[in-house]
Parts: C-alpha cells; structure tokens; sequence
C-alpha cells in the first residue's frame, strides 16, 4: 500500500500547493490598487531610549484590511508585494504617507522621528535617493526626522559598489540608516564598517530567549559590542519581559521595542499617548 500511499501524499502536495498559489494569487490581485481604494494603513510602534526612557522614534509599519480578505497580516502580504513587484508602489505610499504624518505631528508641536521599511527590491529597482527627496520635499518632513530600515540583504547585493554610493548619498540627504533583523543575514563586518549606518535592529528571533539561553544571549551581547565599537546604536525588536528588559540594560543595549512597552497602534492612538499633555 505504499504505492497509494505515495499517491494519496501526492495529491494532498499538489492540493495544497494549488491552495497556496491561489492565496499569492489572490492577493497579488487585491493589494493592486488597495492604497487607491483606502484599504492600507499605517501602525506606530514607539521605541524607548533604554537610559533616559524616552521615547526615540516611532516606526511605521503597513496594515491591509482588504474589502474582500479583512485583515491581512504583513507577514502573508508583505512576500508577495515583494515577489510580485507590488512592493515598490505600497512602499512608496508607506514612505509618502509615514512623512506626511511625521509632518503634520511636528507642525502641532509633536516632533517623533518615523522609522519606514524599505525593501531591497525598492532599492534595486528604482532610485531610492530620487523618491527620498522628492516625498521629503512634498512632505515638507525635515530629513532628520526620518530613518529608513533596510534589510542586511540590501548590503550584500551590493554590485559594483552601487549600494555604497546610494547609501551615501541617502546620508547626504540628511536621513539616518537602520539595519533590519540584524543577525538573520549575511552581511559581513566589512560591510558595517563601510557603510553609513546609524542603528543595528537586533532581529526579535535573538532576544526571544536571551534570558534563558546562553547561545542567543552571547550573540545579542556581541551585536551590543560591535556596536559600540563601530559607533553604531543598537535596538533590541521584540522585547517582552522584564527579564529580557533587565538583560539589556545591563548590557548596554542603547533602545528598545516590543510589546512590552506598547503594540503598534493608529496614529491617533499614538498621538493620544505620547503626546506630552
Ligand atoms: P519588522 O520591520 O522587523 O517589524 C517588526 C515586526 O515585529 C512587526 O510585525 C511588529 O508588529 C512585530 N513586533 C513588534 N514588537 C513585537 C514583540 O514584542 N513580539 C512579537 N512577537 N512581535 C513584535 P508586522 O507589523 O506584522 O510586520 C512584519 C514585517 O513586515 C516587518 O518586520 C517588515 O519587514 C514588513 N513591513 C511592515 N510594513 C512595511 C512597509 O511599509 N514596507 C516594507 N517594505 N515592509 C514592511
Ligand atoms: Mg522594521
Ligand atoms: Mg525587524
Ligand atoms: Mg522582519
């Protein structure tokens, strides 16, 4: 019976494999035109400066409620906008959209820094520095206000020094430079010394168990060291418990961010919140 078997495990592969196409599909088609139709939306998720406790920066992060789906969850929409191409029209009215928002909050008196996700593909295929000054520029949003998060894959494509010469000229601009989920890729120390960057976002996947386990806790230990050797600030994502709180502050880790502190929230929620009275 192992012959039918095999069939049966086949058909189940394939059913379910035209099951998950068929979602990509889906929502490749749907998140076309959905900053058009209103459906995005952008989330605010403070980060702590782990000293003074204050807030640092608020990063936006993209919500879909989709007519058709509800609401679905970046981590199912964010690969296909990616794979698809898509990614580089909603991450332009995420950029377009965090600055104006940024704006409006610092001309009424609420002057946050807003940290925006920028993928590699938006670096690759279009000129990052040309959209960057002109949503500035429409904004009106000061360049020190924003800071973009790359991915490290970013710096690894890095073909015939072009990344370097964007990255730079993104400095010049005036904007500050993350690296995303730090320690999940592959960029090499070189690359940190050369490149202009301002803060390493240790990935939550290390700090999830920094508490407990002696092989993550060494690895966000060196991330914090490195750091402070290159002059690089750190951000701890995915912070939870006190325990792991402790563990960085006595680390030096410089900030924080997690649902310890606070989930991402709409922008009026945010503004209700850390708006000083
Ligand atoms: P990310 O940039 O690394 O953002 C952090 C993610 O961790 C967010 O998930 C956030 O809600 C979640 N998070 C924050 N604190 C905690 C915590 O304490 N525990 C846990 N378990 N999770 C926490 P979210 O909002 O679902 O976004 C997922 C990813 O989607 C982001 O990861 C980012 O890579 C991507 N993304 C979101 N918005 C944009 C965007 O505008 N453009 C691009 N290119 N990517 C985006
Ligand atoms: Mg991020
Ligand atoms: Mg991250
Ligand atoms: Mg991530």
């Amino acid at each position: 019976h192992a012959k039918e078997a095999g069939r049966n495990a086949y058909r189940f592969f394939t059913e379910h494999m035209n099951a998950e196409a068929r979602e990509r599909l889906q929502i490749q088609s749907l998140l076309h035109g959905a900053a058009e139709r209103g459906e995005l939306c952008l989330h605010y998720q403070p980060q702590f400066d782990l000293v003074s406790g204050e807030l640092a920066c608020a990063e936006a992060l993209l919500r879909w409620n989709s007519a058709e789906l509800g609401q679905v969850s970046p981590a199912r929409f964010i690969p296909v906008a990616e794979e698809s191409g898509l990614i580089v029209p909603v991450g332009e009215w995420a950029l377009r959209e965090a600055c104006r928002q940024a704006e409006s909050w610092r001309r009424t008196g609420f002057a946050v820094p807003v940290a925006v996700n920028l993928s590699a593909l938006q670096f690759r295929r279009s000129d990052p520095v040309e959209l960057l000054e002109r949503v500035l520029a429409e904004s009106g949003l000061p360049a020190a206000q924003l800071e973009l998060e790359l991915t490290e894959s970013v710096l690894v494509q890095d073909s015939g020094g072009g990344t370097l010469e964007r990255l730079r000229r993104l400095k010049a601009l005036g904007v500050s430079l993350a690296i995303d989920d730090f320690g999940t890729g592959f960029s090499s120390l070189a690359y940190l010394r050369r490149f202009p960057i301002d803060k390493l976002k240790i990935d939550q996947a290390f700090v999830r168990d920094i508490a407990t386990d002696p092989e993550d806790a060494a690895i966000v230990n060196l991330v914090i060291e490195l750091g402070r050797i290159l002059r690089i600030r750190t951000v701890a994502e995915g912070v939870e418990s006190e325990a792991q709180l402790r563990f960085l502050a006595e680390r030096g880790c410089d900030m924080v961010q997690g649902y310890h502190f606070a989930r991402p929230m709409t922008a009026a929620q945010f503004e209700a919140q850390y708006r000083a009275p």
